[in-house]
């Protein structure tokens, strides 16, 4: 029964997969150098099309390059595209044990091709690779951050394609073959082909989603933080704090803001250099978020200067809080480090009534708290 011509499917999966590697070689030279993963993916599918282009020659090339080469080929690219999800990962992939393996296997194609002439014994053995590489493929797309549709969607291919190879494993004997036929025209052959056209396009759609993925949490992380603490920048804090402000204003509930300044932090500067100054500013980033519960914003709002939000928090509680942090930082001093204090201002809107008008002013309101502890000697809290 003749569905499609084999050499068809072939020709098709050359194409799409020429396709596919000219636009993920595009996307990794337009992607942060830190989203690894993407050129290997682009050599896969490069490698994986120029198989499916000599296998779709069969009869027309030798054999030694329309079986054994376009193997090869075929199974070094699945390899890359395993090489490529590992390094998207963030792990080392290790070439040797993998490679002697593909070594080994083209050996055993070559005596099947020429020697005992087992069209049956070829196809087991690769579809054997297959399902390593795609069930190994599918693994590491599952693991694979942010865990978003892209992830899922690539883990999904992966498992069909091992899905497929292992029915073309189970119905291996059922296959008839004239040893004279070029092309195996049987359906399981048929969708096996089949799979490698479709198959190299969902793979390249999966990847590119998940690289998408990718660059959009780290963009997103790049315009709401501040690089040196990490800790969310003015525009963030604002977007955020808008949010608990209408919340607070609806439910009635408190909302306190805590703003905190290090003290005589030019002497620091002066004395212990820029270096150590910034070491300081992100010693106190690091210890004053310690403290932090879930729903809690901590900013930094430029130089040594901090805001805190806290969501539905009265102000005994948020003079705690404040108290705590001051504290902290007063007396357990790291040792790298120069000793130092901060002050801090805090202030509460109480739900609906005599309050201030807006979250800036409640800010303005913490901030002249936090100059009155300036004034009264540094080292303190002041409401
Ligand atoms: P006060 O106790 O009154 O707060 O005294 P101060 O010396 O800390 O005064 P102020 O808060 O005005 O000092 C801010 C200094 O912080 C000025 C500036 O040189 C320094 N600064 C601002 N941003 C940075 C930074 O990113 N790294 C470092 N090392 N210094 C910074
Ligand atoms: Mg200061
Ligand atoms: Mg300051």
């Amino acid at each position: 029964m003749e569905l499609i011509n084999p050499r068809t499917f072939l020709v098709v999966a050359n194409l799409l997969g020429l396709l596919c590697a000219l636009v993920l070689w595009v996307q990794a030279r337009s992607f942060p150098d830190d989203i690894l993963g993407l050129r290997d993916w682009a050599r896969a599918v490069f490698l994986i099309a120029c198989a499916s282009g000599l296998a779709s020659m069969r009869a027309v090339l030798p054999d030694a390059v329309a079986i054994i080469l376009a193997s090869g080929l075929l199974l070094l690219g699945q390899f890359l595209l395993v090489i490529g999800l590992l390094r998207f990962n963030g792990r080392e992939p290790h070439w040797r044990p993998t490679l002697d393996a593909i070594g080994a296997v083209l050996i055993v194609i070559t005596w099947l091709t020429y020697g005992s002439h087992s069209y049956q014994g070829r196809i087991f053995l690769m579809a054997l690779a297959h399902i390593g590489f795609f069930s190994f493929g599918a693994v590491l797309a599952w693991q694979a951050e942010p865990k978003g549709f892209g992830s899922r969607f690539l883990s999904v291919v992966f498992l069909l394609g091992a899905a497929i190879a292992i029915w073309r494993l189970t119905t291996l004997s059922a296959t008839v073959v004239d040893a004279d036929e070029i092309f195996d025209y049987s359906l399981i052959q048929q969708v096996y082909l089949g799979m490698f056209s479709l198959g190299v396009l969902g793979l390249s759609i999966g990847f590119i989603l998940l690289a998408n993925d990718r660059l959009r949490v780290e963009l997103e992380f790049m315009a709401t933080r501040d690089p040196m603490t990490g800790l969310f920048n003015r525009r963030a804090f604002f977007a955020r704090a808008e949010t608990e402000w209408a919340r607070s204003l609806r439910s009635g509930r408190p909302l306190a803001v805590i703003t905190s300044d290090i003290d005589f932090f030019k002497k620091i500067n002066d004395s212990r250099g820029h270096h150590v100054g910034d070491l300081v500013i992100k010693d106190y980033a690091t210890r004053s978020a310690r403290t932090l519960r879930l729903p809690d914003i901590l900013a930094r709002f430029g130089g040594e200067e901090f805001v805190l939000l806290l969501p539905d928090t009265a102000l005994d509680e948020a003079l705690q809080v404040a108290e705590r942090i001051r504290q902290d930082i007063a007396d357990h001093r790291e040792p790298a480090l120069p000793p130092y204090t901060v002050s801090l201002g805090v202030a509460v809107a109480q739900g609906k009534a005599g309050q201030a008008a807006d979250i800036q002013a409640l800010i303005a309101e913490a901030d002249a708290a936090l100059y009155r502890a300036k004034q009264r000697g540094r080292n303190r809290v002041e409401t």
